[in-house]
């Protein structure tokens, strides 16, 4: 059966594809329906029966029908397919040097017993400071650094789940020369020649191509071999880079320092297109951290107020009090309207009506918080509007207080178009002899102008080397390739948004004998037997050399970081406060904005399951990454969700499949990069569309004038965003709860609902008084900043297994807690909410009356337990919750064979095998892992102690965790807060988790 025929079958099947509503009928429909007042998706605004049909079944409807006979007989797994262990050197081989574990942990290994160690993971040069938990050497789950001042224990997607990118078994395993194995050897022999003619030359022939990097040791190497080959050039390109931050600091200052903002000082904050509560944002953790810790609405705190003007709804704009959407080009004339009034010369800008009420309000706001408020650029915006805010900062006295300035976290902070601009030329010029290519994968994400796939094939550069983690499209036009350690099996050094720098250590020995980019830089200085550890430790000797360097190393790794490398605050004056508009108007027509993938950033992580999977913050997308289009463009060109379109600009066109979005701005598109790529795995080959051929460098984030045309047929898109929707009953008991400020001050339990009688149960209560614990939970929607860490950290820490796209289509994905996202208000403008939903645990559990064989039970502490030895697959019980929080093993998720995923998994999980009902346990296995500790002490589990894997990964705070049969666990307390309410609670069900309501603090003036 071909995939259009099985698509067939499947509408047939699936009422929520089926019925997939266009937008004429949707906008008729809106039109004579009075929908709900929260909304997940068109086909819900619009109250359709089809969306109706598919609410009231368990799953949709096609999950249960066996629509692909070919995925009966063998479903391929995405994760893993069964590899051989072609390559691997040894299972759980410990690193040969001395690692240390973290603060109090027994230095002797338990069998049973985890071991903590704090590393770092490093994204776009910036360290994500992690604690990664061992089992006999064998890393398998990754947690914030509690004690870093960068991380606080937040962590983040890409952290999250870098994990399974270590273990993936598509990760390149061997040195290859010419597509063949050869070995390291083998490269160092082959380096010696053209390296001893490089001498010669002074260098002149040798370029070195980097991604952006923030490690101490690695940038002394390579300024060091620049100094033995002084012609020599070291070049630096990401596709996701800080080109226009630096430029507009540079701009502002005359010197390229960075802004690191004080949020918890911060009572008004303006967002120009700046995503910075998401997983791309440097120091994204303890920014969430700091902005959630203002956001408490209790009386006696000043709960501050954001503002967010963008280009592309982001989690930051879903969380603000006031979002503006538009133009990525129109942001820079908000901001010099902005500016203006507040006596930054920035020229006339001319706005609509409603931009111009927003301006002036912000800028009021603003002028009435000197020094207490903050304005935050975007990366994507150009260097002026970075310069505007910077300008804006400094008149407004916040210099010093929300915002302060340090040198630049990059050690190598150029240009980095121009970078890669320059060796392009140099390549067609002939100019390099030797090119060695430090990670990163130019062939695939280089601007399309330049050309870089072709200068590398066909310009004669007579040695091409790449190291990487996979042998991707780079790798296939270099000569040699070089199989790269994982930073989990590697030594190394980087630094956190705030200069501080953690001593990267590995927790395993490399799987493949990979070689990190440390042991590459030191080939090329000669020393081809020189270990990670050797380099990283000689450098930080050279900085430390005191004779208690030993101590100092311990108490570095042990702590995570090394005390006293945070950048200090620079004092910066403002080279300019006068910005002249601009000498171009705004260009016309369509335009494009270039985003990194909330999922799989610039697609380095395209091959990791667990990214692909995540619905994406917005749109709840998996797998794919269709073109964002506003609802009221997409009415007037005529196209609706998976219509397939071509996208032309500059001679280039690429085809891809539509998303209808509520509230992105009109006459603009949004494309995320990262897909389409040729040589990923088996889980990243092939999904998606690739955009980086539409992606110029002279206009690397948005460009005007692209052209859509209809393409002709359409696209299945795997989006989770109707699925597992809740029959709230219309308005009657809405599932998110919000109000503003002054009104939740006035009447502060208006989320609450009328309680049920606890007499209103044929089954007899059962007392828990005289348990020790009473489990329960409390997710705060104010705090939930939608960053689908939690969905991450819990599939992480029980062994959640990846179902891939066709399954996810038919609404078979397994997450055991999900992020709905809801929508209030106007489709082209609305509110956007965030709530985590994992199991209830009700105390009245529907599902545990229906379950014929008793595997569904309820524990003496309020679990609502799930044995899977007993499950026979009725699925009776995720039938009967309300909640739709149950998830069946249709087929063998589960990779049993491949041995990376063996090693991987949580040894305290049950790996479930198909047939097999499974859900959210409170992570049951952390319990009683606590609660034998604490029998073992003769002492209770201390409050806030034990946490769940999702509590303990959001970097929000927002999921809080504990025993309510104590008045005084911090759970109890937020229970009996007033915005505290459960979910469809009028069933009767008494849940053991709920939800403390969203509060707003909106300008008044902004309003009416
Ligand atoms: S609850 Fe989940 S989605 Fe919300 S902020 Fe925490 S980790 Fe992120």
């Amino acid at each position: 059966m071909n995939m259009e025929e099985q698509n067939k079958q499947r509408e047939e099947v699936c009422p929520g594809k089926k019925g997939k509503l266009d937008l004429e009928t949707a906008r008729a429909r809106i039109a004579e329906t009075k929908g709900p007042e929260f909304w997940r998706s068109l086909e819900e605004l619009a109250g359709s029966a089809e969306f109706r049909e598919m609410m009231h079944r368990e799953f949709p409807k096609g999950a249960s029908e066996w629509a692909d006979s070919v995925s009966r007989r063998g479903f391929m797994k995405l994760m893993g397919a069964s590899l051989a262990l072609a390559g691997m050197t040894a299972c759980t081989k410990q690193p040969l040097e001395p690692i240390v574990p973290y603060v109090k942990q027994p230095e002797e290994v338990i069998p049973g017993r985890p071991m903590f160690y704090a590393t770092a993971f490093t994204l776009g040069a910036y360290a994500r400071p992690l604690l990664v938990e061992s089992h006999l050497f064998r890393p398998t789950k990754i947690e914030g650094n509690d004690l870093h001042p960068a991380s606080m224990s937040g962590t983040d997607l890409f952290a999250q789940a870098s994990i399974l990118g270590m273990y993936d078994p598509d990760r390149s395993q061997t040195v290859t020369y010419l597509g063949d194995v050869n070995s390291w050897q083998g490269l160092a022999n082959s380096l010696r020649g053209p390296l001893t003619a490089q001498k010669g030359l002074q260098g002149a022939g040798l370029r070195i191509l980097t991604r952006t990097t923030s490690s101490p040791t690695l940038a002394d190497q390579l300024f060091t071999l620049l100094k033995a080959y002084p012609q020599a050039k070291w070049h630096v390109y990401d596709p996701v880079n800080r080109d226009n931050v630096r430029a507009g600091a540079q701009m502002a200052f005359g010197e390229p320092v960075e802004a690191q903002y004080q949020l918890q000082n911060a009572d008004v904050i303006l967002s120009l297109d700046a995503d910075f509560l998401y997983a791309t944002y440097p120091g994204n953790a303890r920014y969430i951290r700091d902005f959630v810790g203002r956001r408490n609405p209790e009386p006696g705190n000043a709960m501050s107020r954001l503002y967010v003007a963008e280009s592309t709804p982001s989690t930051t704009g879903a969380k603000a009090d006031h979002h503006l959407p538009l133009r990525a080009a129109e942001v820079e004339s908000f901001a010099r309207a902005v500016a203006s009034v507040l006596g930054v010369s920035a020229g006339g800008a001319k706005l609509s009506d409603e931009q111009q009420k927003f301006a002036a309000a912000v800028a009021k706001d603003l002028q009435d918080h000197r020094g207490s408020s903050v304005v935050i650029a975007g990366d994507q915006q150009p260097p002026v509007v970075h310069a505007i805010a910077h300008a804006v900062n400094q008149v407004l006295g916040n210099a010093g207080k929300t915002v302060i300035y340090t040198q630049a976290v990059d050690a190598n902070p150029i240009a980095q178009t121009d970078s890669l601009r320059d060796l392009v030329s140099d390549m067609r010029a002939g100019k390099v002899d030797l090119l060695v290519i430090l990670g990163g994968n130019p062939v695939y994400d280089a601007p399309a102008d330049l050309g870089f796939a072709d200068a590398l094939k066909n310009s004669n550069i007579s040695l091409r080397v790449h190291l990487g983690l996979y042998h991707d499209e780079t790798a296939e036009l270099c000569h040699w390739h070089v199989n790269e350690a994982d930073y989990l099996e590697s030594w190394g050094d980087t630094r956190a948004y705030d200069g501080t720098v953690s001593i990267v250590q590995p927790l395993i020995a490399p799987l493949y004998e990979g070689k990190s980019v440390y042991e590459m830089v030191a080939l090329l200085a000669g020393q081809s037997d020189a270990t990670g550890h050797d380099l990283v430790q000689s450098n930080w000797k050279k900085q430390h050399p005191a004779p208690d360097f030993d101590m100092f190393w311990r108490r570095s790794l042990n702590n995570g970081w090394i005390e006293d490398t945070a950048f200090a605050p620079r004092q910066v004056s403002l080279k300019t406060a006068s910005f002249p508009p601009p000498s171009r108007a705004v260009a016309q027509g369509v335009e494009i904005n270039y985003r990194p993938d909330p999922s799989i950033y610039d697609g380095r992580f395209s091959n990791i399951g667990w990214l692909q999977e995540v619905p994406k913050p917005m749109t709840k997308m998996t797998w794919d990454n269709p073109v964002m289009i506003g609802p009221a463009m997409a009415d007037r060109m005529g196209l609706k969700t998976e219509d397939l379109v071509n996208l032309s600009l500059n001679g280039k066109s690429v085809t891809a499949a539509i998303w209808v979005q509520a509230g992105h701005p009109d006459n603009s598109i949004t494309v995320f990069l990262g897909y389409g790529r040729r040589r990923a795995g088996r889980a990243g080959t092939g999904a998606g569309f690739d955009m980086y051929p539409l992606r110029y460098s002279a206009t690397p984030w948005f460009a005007a004038g692209v052209d859509i045309t209809k393409a002709g047929g359409t696209y299945k898109l795997a989006t989770t965003q109707g699925y597992q929707t809740m029959d709230t009953d219309v308005g009657a008991r809405p599932e998110v709860r919000t109000a503003a400020l002054d009104e939740y001050r006035k009447e502060p339990n208006f989320a609450r609902d009328e309680s049920v009688p606890p007499s209103l149960t044929l089954y007899k209560p059962y007392d828990y008084k005289d348990e020790a614990y009473a489990w329960g939970m409390t997710i705060d929607l104010n705090a939930c900043v939608g960053c689908n860490n939690c969905i991450i950290a819990c599939q992480s820490e029980n062994n959640i297994a990846v179902v891939g796209k066709e399954q996810c289509i038919i609404g078979r994905h397994m997450h055991w807690i999900r992020v709905d996202a809801y929508y209030q208000g106007d489709r082209d403008h609305p509110k956007a909410y965030f709530q985590p939903v994992p199991c209830q645990q009700c105390e009245n559990a529907p599902c545990e009356v229906v379950c014929p064989v008793g595997a569904t039970t309820h524990s003496t502490e309020g679990l609502n337990d799930m044995v899977y030895n007993r499950c026979v697959g009725t699925r009776y019980c995720s039938n009967n919750c309300p909640y739709k929080v149950r998830r069946f093993n249709f087929l063998l998720f589960q990779d049993w064979d491949t041995p990376q995923y063996k090693m991987m998994r949580n040894p305290d999980v049950t790996v479930r095998s198909r047939g097999v009902m499974e859900k959210c346990t409170y992570c049951v296995q952390r319990i009683n892992e606590h609660r034998i500790d604490a029998e073992r002490e003769n002492r209770k589990i201390e409050d806030g102690k034990l946490q769940t894997a999702c509590q303990q990964s959001c970097p929000a705070s927002a999921i809080v965790f504990g025993n309510i049969n104590d008045a005084q666990s911090r759970v109890s307390k937020l229970k009996a807060e007033p915005r505290n309410y459960g979910l469809l609670v009028d069933l009767n069900t008494r849940p053991r988790t709920t939800y403390l309501a969203e509060i707003r603090n909106p300008n008044p003036e902004l309003e009416s």
